[in-house]
């Protein structure tokens, strides 16, 4: 089965063909097309006879983008596919789901109208996801079309996980609560530490760690997502590239009244202007704190130690929440590379009795054991692939509702 993954932003639509057999996961190509109705408009392509091309093309929107991506893939010299007959199915990323999705869904009517009720709780992202799945019903109406939603994984939550302590009549009005990001990853690298341990993830307590530059912490119990610290919003939880993450809330009127701001002002400090970024006055991009910590940069020494501290203290008190702890996964940008920071990270984590092999927590983007054997908590480095989970997905449903394609 040959499956088309779409991701569509604001200004960008990434993609990835994945051909899945019983055998096999293989990428046959992927992609971005970047700049949409922007002045530099490129589309940058790759297949896997490791052919590149880069084509500065004019995509004023998201409808020629995708137009423009499907040419590329049937193409006579770099293209993967003699006709669109061989695609069988989309998958498209969703970041919101709301309450509604807790599962990935085959797109219809209705399954769009809800997309659009929940659009609200995502503002920046929903709309456009779904500009894409709607430009795909269009071009090929028909495919079969499967939405998978960074939230979907965490709708496990108890209430007491997701509910805030405002009055009761926001949540019903308006969903205020806790919904979580990065769900796709957190399932994926919850799911691949369980095969590495070669135990069954329904017995297992895993702590998930995605730090890239959106970072989020899961405490997935028994495969299911029973914590995460992303909430309402990507804001939540730990210090980001350029995100706060936890504050007391009563900072923002505070600081709304001290500098004259206005909502969109302190939304860009809070999303834009905070995390690394804020603290170092450097950079969002941990390779470079990290630098400039190393070359005695207080400010960046500062935005280190305070990301390392809320990781480590996340960890506790997930693994308080679940009642103890089996693994640990690191994974994103920082995660699957950022060597020292693990180490600096696990050192802090004494009272969990994790012992780590220096040696093989050297490792980079490939998934490993990096404690030893003796280390009452195993921790593992585990290479993210949300595209792959929205593939799987996708040929999941495609084969459940025995869809002919
Ligand atoms: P996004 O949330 O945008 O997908 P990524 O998962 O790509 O982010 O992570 C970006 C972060 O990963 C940056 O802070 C960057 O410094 C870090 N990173 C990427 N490569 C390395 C590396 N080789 N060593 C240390 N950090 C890295």
């Amino acid at each position: 089965m040959k499956i088309l993954v779409l991701n569509s932003g604001s200004s960008s639509i990434k993609f990835k063909v994945f051909k899945l057999n019983s055998q096999k996961e293989q990428v046959l190509a992927s992609g971005t097309v970047d700049r949409i109705g922007i002045k530099g408009s490129k589309i940058e392509y790759e297949n896997f006879r490791d052919q590149e091309i880069v084509l500065d093309l004019d995509v004023p929107r998201h409808e020629r983008g995708i137009e423009l991506v499907l040419e590329t893939l049937q193409d006579d010299e770099v293209g993967i596919i003699y006709s669109l007959d061989e695609i069988n199915a989309v998958g498209h990323r969703v970041v919101h789901g709301g309450e509604k999705f807790a599962q990935s869904t085959l797109i219809n009517d209705e399954v769009i109208r809800q997309i659009e009720e929940v659009s609200h709780l995502a503002p920046l992202h929903n709309p456009h996801n779904l500009n894409g799945i709607c430009v795909c019903e269009e071009i090929m109406s028909d495919k079969p079309q499967v939405a998978v939603f960074d939230t979907a994984f965490h709708q496990t939550m108890h209430r007491e996980a997701y509910m805030y302590a405002v009055p009761y009549k926001y949540y019903t009005r308006h969903g205020i609560r806790r919904y979580g990001f990065h769900g796709t990853s957190h399932k994926y690298v919850s799911t691949r530490a369980a095969e590495e341990t070669g135990k069954q993830l329904n017995s297992l307590k895993i702590i998930t760690c995605h730090l890239g530059n959106g970072a989020s912490v899961a405490a997935v119990d028994e495969g299911e997502s029973i914590e995460t610290s992303m909430g309402l919003t990507p804001l939540e939880g730990l210090i980001m590239g350029t995100r706060c993450g936890d504050l007391d809330p009563g900072l923002i009127t505070f600081l709304m009244e001290k500098e004259d701001l206005s909502i969109k002002e302190v939304n860009d400090i809070m999303n834009k202007e905070s995390g690394l970024l804020g603290l170092s006055g450097i950079s969002s991009d941990s390779r470079d704190v990290r630098k400039a910590a190393a070359d005695g940069h207080k400010r960046a020494r500062i935005a280190l130690d305070l990301f390392n501290y809320k990781v480590v203290k996340y960890i506790g008190a997930y693994t308080a929440v679940m009642g103890g702890l089996d693994v640990i996964v690191f994974t994103a940008g920082i995660g699957e590379n950022a060597c020292d920071l693990r180490a600096d990270i696990i050192n802090d984590l004494d009272f969990l009795n994790i012992e780590l092999n220096e040696q093989a927590n050297q490792v980079r983007q490939t998934a490993k054991k990096i404690t030893t054997d003796d280390s009452q908590v195993d921790v593992y480095v585990i290479p993210t692939n949300e595209e792959l989970v929205i593939a799987r997905d996708t040929a999941a449903i495609i084969e459940k509702n025995e869809i002919q394609v």
